[in-house]
């Protein structure tokens, strides 16, 4: 192959994992517009988010798509001086927004109508080069390996992000549903803010890493946790388990849903689940802010990323195991 040709993996036919709807292809390496960078990835985050492009949970946003929004790139070309080649950068989910919209003049560019996505609107990072508009590139703090960046990129700013929705008091008790690769490290974020967290999950492994990083208690999925909570985050996609988070909430106790993919949420009752002030609101993506906000936390507390990598051949093998539940912390594709 010459050198201006690239492995990619693209959706060729959204459906089931087990159908095999992601192909390997061998193309041109895609060109950059005049504000964006061209970067050669060295790490890309395998993201829950992926799995939902990949079997048609989401509608098609652009066909044969390649996935990946947690990319970790070296600079190859740049538009402006604001990068340097050869700078590590990293690649969002959020890709563009209008930037002139009721709500991007706001400061909830995150609701922009006119917002894109990598991995969904525009080819990702599942591919040896990827391409982004400089002004949503970001730079990453130092005394992280490749692998360990990629999953910060989108478990780490959601997860952030969801901590803000959550309202946690300070010193608050705050109840985490689901601990994979965002879960994780929003354990370590409330942790370092001084909380309580608690932990409820349906695999073993995960209550292990849970006790390990400093969780006060690991249940299972559904469990109630040991005492009521100020705050929880559902990051597990179930929406069987919303009357549970929500009846574990004390008093005025607010319910974060980080995904941006939910399976139907049974009927609430209203004296069980939300009377008391309690309330569930849902999480959209990031700002940039966010984004800046984070991996600025990151390089001031350094987070214990715990990583499953996979090369770049296994993306579909990564995203069964996904699927399967069978990650240990994130995966991370290597090309
Ligand atoms: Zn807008
Ligand atoms: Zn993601």
């Amino acid at each position: 192959m010459t050198a201006a040709t690239m492995r990619a993996w693209r959706v060729q036919q959204p459906g089931p994992i087990s159908t095999r709807p992601l192909c390997q292809v061998w193309e041109e390496r895609p060109r950059p517009a005049a504000d964006e960078l061209l970067v050669r990835v060295l790490a890309c985050g395998v993201c829950r988010t992926d799995l939902h492009v990949a079997e048609g949970d989401l509608p098609m946003h652009r066909p044969a798509v390649v996935p990946g929004h947690e990319v970790i790139g070296q600079v190859v070309e740049a538009p402006d001086d604001v990068f340097q080649e050869d700078q590590r950068v990293g690649i969002a989910w959020l890709r563009r927004t209008c930037g002139q919209c009721r709500y991007c003049t706001r400061g909830s560019e995150n609701l922009c109508p006119q917002s894109q996505y990598t991995g969904w609107d525009a080819d990702g990072g599942y591919a040896e080069f990827a391409t982004v508009p400089a002004a949503y590139a970001y730079p990453l703090p130092d005394g992280y390996p490749d692998a360990e960046l990629a999953p910060l990129l989108c478990a780490g700013i959601i997860g952030w992000r969801a901590l803000v929705r959550a309202n946690l008091p300070p010193g608050g008790r705050l109840a985490l549903y689901g601990f994979g690769a965002s879960a994780h490290l929003t354990a370590q974020i409330a942790l370092a803010q001084g909380a309580t967290v608690h932990v409820l999950t349906r695999s073993p492994q995960a209550r292990e890493l849970a006790l390990a990083l400093g969780a006060a208690s690991a249940g299972g999925a559904a469990d109630p946790p040991p005492e009521p909570v100020d705050s929880a985050i559902l990051f597990a996609p179930a929406g069987e388990l919303v009357p549970a988070a929500l009846a574990a909430l004390d008093r005025g106790g607010t319910l974060a849903v980080a995904g941006i993919h939910l399976t139907d949420i049974p009927t609430l009752h209203y004296q069980q689940h939300l009377f008391q002030e309690r309330q569930i609101r849902s999480v959209t993506a990031n700002t940039r802010q966010d984004g800046h906000h984070f991996l600025r936390f990151a390089a001031d507390h350094h987070l214990h990323v715990v990583t499953t990598c996979y090369p770049l051949d296994q993306a579909d093998a990564a995203l069964t195991d996904l699927a399967a539940d069978r990650v240990h912390g994130a995966a991370v594709l290597i090309p």
